[in-house]
Order: structure tokens, then sequence, then C-alpha cells
């Protein structure tokens, strides 16, 4: 004799609820061979599912040996019974356990997706479907059909794969006197076509057409009959080769995975409300993300610019200590620099290209009867090409304008607007502190640095400043262009030397300092770097929350899907299966996040550029590092609930309600 399909030798079960223990089985010794139609039957709580849940690999022995097709079941990993149950089993429930999201048809197709096999299998479900009368139906889904319709759906699902044996628990438990005939006709088929059948019923009727009955009472069997003359039918082909190890199993398998991502896709759409809900966090961390780093690209492109547009062969010498800046004029000595430490620094021609004295004061400036109050510098000729302000619209001062103490003007633009609004104030004579001007000049829009308004500014030449207007005399800094950039170092050393000499300064005295425009940069860029990484952290802790909600939902998830998750187990779903299903659900919803966050970041981003002109530049690094960061967040956030939903027992999850 061949080996017998399934073997049971003395098998029990007990099972645990809190003090309490169940014997659902004890000793039960049970062969079905290929071609059998058998019919379980016994009272409620005999223990004819526990049996059954055994003989289909959805639960284990505590004690006995399974043998199936002489293979010890019990030593088997549980991917490996998974991967049994995909290839040779078929299961038909009470309550049909159809996925109510999806299409007939993808309820039937689904068994493939775990079986590692090539292709879509859209043919063989659809052929299934005709088998059980339903193919007409395949684009319904479930919730439109009757209970009878669904029966018939799950038995397609089952017969997918061509199992070798399909075990049936109550198949006709919920279903009316002709649902029910209607069931048991096409059972009666499947077994004349050759496959075995184990059903458990408590039903007469239904057990009759079975070809042999086992009843059970107390977790033991205690009659086995067989009816006259219907010996299993055991079919011509050839047994199919059965190795556990024989599928390969891979998770990226082409197409696969792309299975995946369409079943996610599905379960995110299923709950559409919810889902967006979830995502919300990381729509809004993701949307700042972007936003703060445009703006944060934005002001130090644009003060790159501005710095540029100083010139960056600059040094800036000034009265007053380096270290105690704006307190200077009261504490310590400040050296007091005049025309001369001006023609002394010019005369270091090798590493100086030209120099020029400002002096710093407040003008208080009347055009008929307008009043205004701004910076007020006195220049020299050189200024205007060091510090790129020559006017556009008007002309600079002339070399002999700054010689004889001209009274002529250049206005920025501020200072046009607040006096002139939109007439010309080339020509026009204005009052600087109670004294006559001619306007020459608008000099170029500089924007903001910091709070400070570079427009807001009158400048005139620096002789008529010092003697004529703030009665000073002597200047409060001097700019120097070095030649080359590389000749900064060396300039700032011979320039201090130089000035240390004529004021008679001790090395360590430190009544002035020389500042060129890279310290200038390296505190502004550092400045502005505090200002990304404190917007940044703000973002990113809004993705975290972000992550934090989409965990929950995905825990919520799970709970509530949990009999969905026992069925794709039981049709043989493995551990891993599960575990990335979820996982690609997680990121999946962090990345459609993302995606509508990126897009309204970006949105945002335009619009704080357009309407509150601020500069903002939106760089594809930033979209980049949203969304990589947004699908670590799934990974991460839903790796918990996902391990979660792949360690539930197929068993238990398939009764939890
Ligand atoms: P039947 O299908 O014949 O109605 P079962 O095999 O479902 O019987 O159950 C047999 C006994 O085991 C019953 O007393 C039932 O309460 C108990 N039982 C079944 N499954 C579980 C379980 N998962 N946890 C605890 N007790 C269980
Ligand atoms: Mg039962």
């Amino acid at each position: 004799m061949s080996t017998p399909l399934l073997q049971l030798i003395d098998v029990h079960r007990t099972y645990q609820i809190g003090e309490s223990t169940v014997q659902a089985l004890r000793g039960v010794s049970v062969t079905i061979e290929r071609g059998d139609f058998v019919a379980i039957m016994g009272a409620s709580g005999s223990g004819k599912s526990s049996l059954m849940q055994i003989l289909g690999l959805l639960d284990t022995p505590d004690k006995g040996d399974y043998l199936l097709l002489g293979q010890n079941v019990n030593t088997m990993t549980e991917d490996e019974q998974a991967g049994v149950r995909n290839n040779i089993a078929g299961f038909v429930f009470q309550q049909f356990h159809l996925l109510k999201r999806m299409s007939v048809v993808e309820n039937v197709r689904l068994p493939h997706i775990y079986s590692g096999l090539k292709g879509d299998f859209r043919q063989e479900a659809i052929e299934r479907l005709r088998q059980v009368g339903l193919d007409k139906r395949m684009d319904h889904t479930p919730n439109q059909l009757s209970g009878g319709e669904q029966q018939r759906v799950a038995i397609a699902r089952a017969l997918l794969r061509d199992p070798l044996i399909i075990f049936a628990d109550e198949p006709t438990g919920n279903l009316d006197t002709k649902n029910s005939s209607e069931i048991m006709k096409i059972f009666k088929e499947l077994h004349e076509a050759g496959k075995t059948i184990v059903m458990v019923t408590h039903e007469n009727d239904i057990a009759a057409y079975a070809d042999r009955i086992i009843t059970m009472r107390d977790g033991v069997i205690i009659s086995d009959e067989r009816r006259a003359g219907r010996e299993p039918v055991v079919p011509a082909t050839a047994d199919r080769r059965f190795d556990v190890h024989g599928v390969k199993h891979v998770l990226w398998q082409d197409g696969r995975f792309i299975g995946f991502m369409t079943q996610a896709f599905q379960a995110i759409l299923a709950n559409k409300l919810r889902s967006f809900l979830s995502v919300l966090g990381i729509f809004v961390g993701v949307a700042s993300v972007i936003a703060m780093m445009a703006l944060g690209e934005g002001a130090k492109a644009s003060m790159q610019e501005q710095l540029k547009s100083m010139g960056s062969n600059m040094l800036s010498i000034r009265g007053g200590s380096a270290k105690i800046r704006g307190a200077a004029q009261g504490a310590g000595a400040v050296a007091r620099f005049t025309f001369t430490d001006v023609d002394d620094i010019a005369t270091l021609k090798s590493l100086v290209k030209s120099a020029s004295g400002v002096v710093n004061g407040v003008g208080r400036i009347v055009y008929g009867n307008k009043n205004w109050s701004s910076s007020l510098s006195g220049v020299g000729y050189e200024y205007g090409n060091m510090r790129a302000t020559i006017p556009t619209v008007g002309r600079w001062f002339t070399e002999e304008e700054i010689r004889k103490r001209d009274k002529v003007a250049i206005i920025g633009v501020t200072v046009v607007k607040e006096l002139f609004g939109n007439s010309n104030p080339l020509g026009k004579t204005i009052k600087i502190n109670r004294i006559n001007f001619t306007v020459i000049g608008i000099a170029p829009a500089k924007g903001f640095s910091g709070p400070q308004d570079e427009d807001d500014v009158v400048l005139i030449p620096v002789t008529t400043a010092m003697y004529r207007v703030l009665g000073k005399n002597f200047l409060s800094g001097i700019f120097v262009e070095v030649t080359q950039p590389t000749l900064i170092d060396p300039a700032k050393s011979a320039i201090d030397v130089q000035i240390r000499k004529r004021h008679r300064l001790k090395s360590d005295d430190d009544s002035f300092n020389i500042r060129d425009m890279t310290e200038i940069q390296k505190m502004l860029s550092s400045t502005t770097q505090t200002m990304s990484l404190l917007l940044g952290s703000i973002a990113a802790i809004s993705l975290v929350v972000g992550g934090i909600g989409i965990m929950n939902i995905m825990l919520v998830s799970v709970t509530e899907r949990t009999r969905e998750i026992g069925l794709r187990k039981a049709i043989g779903a493995r551990k891993g299966d599960i575990m990335l299903q979820f996982l690609v659900e997680s990121v999946g919803l962090t990345i459609s996040g993302g995606v509508i966050g990126i897009i309204a970041g970006v949105g945002v981003s335009f619009l704080l550029a357009f309407f509150a002109d601020w500069a903002v530049k939106t760089s594809i690094v930033s979209v980049v590092v949203a969304t990589a960061f947004s699908a670590l967040i799934g990974i991460f956030f839903g790796l918990w609930p996902a391990r979660k939903a792949a360690d539930l027992k197929p068993l238990e999850a398939l009764r939890y309600e």
C-alpha cells in the first residue's frame, strides 16, 4: 500500500484559558487516503474543529505525530508549514473569510501571491470561478453576493492552487437548505474529479454526501464508518511531488512586490479618511521641512549675493576692540583715524589696491514739508567702486567735489520713497542737518541686512561730512580693497603693523580692529546655520510625531484585520509576507503623506516668495531628503505593528472576534 495522505497517531491537544484547561483532543488516531471524502461529525465542543485545524496545519498537536505523505509535520518550521498549506491544502470556512475590499476574482487569486510562482493567475482564478458558476460575478465585491455565492467564491479560492486536499469546517453552517445543497453538489463534483475532502459538519443530510463518517465525542473518535461500496477514488494522476523546500520563497520576485504594493494601496484607499488623517502629521512635517529648507537656502543665497556685492577682497578697519564691539565707544581706548592713515595704507602698493575713509552719523533730512532721519555716511571717491554703490540713476561724486567739500548727496531708495514719493529727486535741493545739498544720484538698492535697511542711507563726500555736517575731525573707519583674495592675511598684518607704529600702540593694544569679509561671511553663515538647524529640528519633531501617528493607525489596522491576517496565513502567507505587507502599507502611507507634503511645501515656498517677497530656494536635495525621511519613518514606525501582525498564529487570528 502506498503512503497514506494523512496519518494522525495518538494526537492530543489541550487548550489553556487562564487557570482552566480544556482537553479538546485526547488520543486521536486516524488515517485518510487520497481520494476519500470524509465527514467529521459530533456534538458541539466534541473536538471536530480542533482535529480539522491540526489536519490543516493551522495548529500543532501537544502530543502525538502527524504524518503528511509520510513526512512528520511537527518538525517543520512555521514558514514550511505555510508553504505546505499553500501547496497542497485548500480551506473553506463557515464564515467564508473573504476580503471585503477586493473583488471576487482578486479574492480567488489571493493564494497565488504566496505561492512563489510567476504569472498573475487571473485566468486560473476565472476558470475556478466558472467551476463554481460565478465567473459572471468576478468583478463584484463580496458584499454584493449572497451567502451561498460567497461560499462558492471561497471554494474557488481553495481550488486555486489545485490542492491535494480540501478542508471544510461547517461549510454550510451559515447557509439555508437550498444554498447548502448547491455547495454540497460542488463538493461532490470535486470529489468525483479526484479531490480528497475532509469536512466537519453536525448535520446528517450534509454528512450523507460523504463516503466515510467519523464521529467524535469528548475529544476521541467513537466511530469510523465507511458507506458500502464507496472506496476512495484514487486518481490516476501521479502523486504531485511534495517537498516543503521545493517551492523557493523569494519575497522580491518580479511582480510579487507590485502585488504587495497594489494590496497596500487597496487597504489604504479602503479607509480614505482615516488614511488621510493618519498622514497629516507626516504631511505637515514634510511640508515644513521643504518650506523651511527653502527659506534657509534662500536666506543664505541672498546673503552670499550681498557679500559678493560688497566685494570679497574687502577689509574694514574700525576703532575699538573687536571683542566688545558696540560697547567699544564708552569702554577702553579707541584709535582715531585720519586721512593720513588712509594715505599711509594706500602706500602699501603691492597689497592694497585702494583705501577709503568713511565717517558715519545720523542725518535729519528735510525736503519741502517732509522730514526723514536716516544714516549718513561721508565717503571717499574709491568707496563707490569698492562697495558697489555707484548710482545707475544719476552719478557718483567727482574727486573734485570731494576735495572741495561740495554739498552734493546720493540718497538710498528708502529715502527717495519717503521724501519724494514718485517724483524725480535728481537735481533737487534737500536739507541735511539744516544745510542745503543737491541730490546727484540714487544709490543702488541693497535690501535688508538683518534688521537694517541698507537703502535708508544718505551718502555725501567724506570731507563735507566731517567738516561741515558732523563736525568731526577723525574718521569712523577705513575700507581697504586688497589686490587679491589670497593676500588678505598679509595685507591685514601689514596694515596692523603700520597702524600700531603710527599710533604708537603696543602689540596687545586692541583699540582698533581689522575685519575681513570672510569673518563676516562666517558669522552670517553660522547664524543662518543655527537658524536652519532650529527650523530643521522643529520639522523633524513634527515628522517623528507624524510617525507615531502612523504607528497608532497601523496598530489599530492590525487589530482590526486580525482575521484577514489569519486567512492569509491559512492560505500560505509566511511571516515575512505579512511583515512585508504591513511595512509596504505604512511606508505607502508615509510616502503619500510625504509627496503631498512636498507639493504643499513647494507651494508655500512659492507663495512666500511671491507675496511676502522672501528669498526662497527649493532644492532637489530637500525633496529627496524629505522623501527618504518619510520612507524611513514608515519603516521605523511600521516595524512594530508589522511584527505584531506577522507573529499572529493563524488559528487564533482566524478565531478573533
Ligand atoms: P467543535 O468544533 O466540535 O465544536 P472544538 O474543536 O472547536 O469543537 O472545541 C473543542 C473544545 O475545545 C471545546 O470545549 C472548546 O471550547 C475548546 N476550544 C476550542 N478551541 C479553543 C481555543 N482556541 N481556546 C480554548 N479552548 C478552545
Ligand atoms: Mg467547530
